[in-house]
């Protein structure tokens, strides 16, 4: 038994010892690319995998929105597909440590607190956290929103962000309010 054991061992040696090595010209390193920092929030923070629904609320980002904004993105979604446009939802609800680890990353990609104010709000203002606000993507459902958003009160809040999408109730008589030109102009964020 022991000298089968040994054999078979022998034989496994030899056998990885005789195989051939990659020749180095087949050995490519992978090209270096920038790695965003680790996050440390995961889907039960609100983070949302690539391609989930408005309809797919096994994921916090969309179970926790507030149900009348979920009500009215799945009435627009299901009519944008029927014109070929599939909405996506990037990011929904947000717990505050996330919104927070977002707001820390802006701080520093853009220098400052104040720079950062322009994309992303705090814990205590952000509509996300309170279930309020959805970012839709790719840009085909931002720009069909853009066009037919108003008829489920669905609007475009700021200017300089075209897939933030809010609930305004009075959009679907009235149209949708006036766009701030980013969210340091909205009185909510003071
Ligand atoms: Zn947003």
């Amino acid at each position: 038994m022991v000298l089968v054991g040994a054999a078979i061992l022998v034989a496994y040696h030899d056998e990885s010892s005789a195989a051939p090595s990659p020749a180095p010209s087949s050995i490519t390193a992978p090209p270096l690319s920038p790695r965003p920092p680790a996050r440390l929030s995961g889907e039960e923070d609100g983070v949302v995998p690539p391609g989930v629904t408005i309809f797919e609320d096994e994921y916090p980002a969309v179970a926790k929105l507030s149900p009348d904004l979920r009500r009215a993105l799945r009435s627009a979604a299901a009519d944008a597909s029927k014109d070929g446009v599939t909405l996506l939802v990037k990011s929904g609800w947000r717990s505050r440590a996330y919104q927070n680890e977002l707001l820390r990353e802006a701080v520093s990609k853009y220098g400052s607190v104040a720079r950062a104010a322009r994309w992303v709000a705090t814990a205590d203002t952000s509509p996300h956290v309170s279930g309020d606000a959805v970012d839709v993507g790719p840009s085909s459902a931002a720009a069909w929103l853009a066009k037919h958003g108003a008829t489920y009160g669905l609007c475009q809040i700021y200017r300089n962000e075209p897939w933030h999408y809010e609930l305004r109730l009075q959009a679907t008589d009235r149209g949708c309010p006036p766009l701030y030109a980013d969210p340091t102009r909205d009185p909510r964020m003071h």
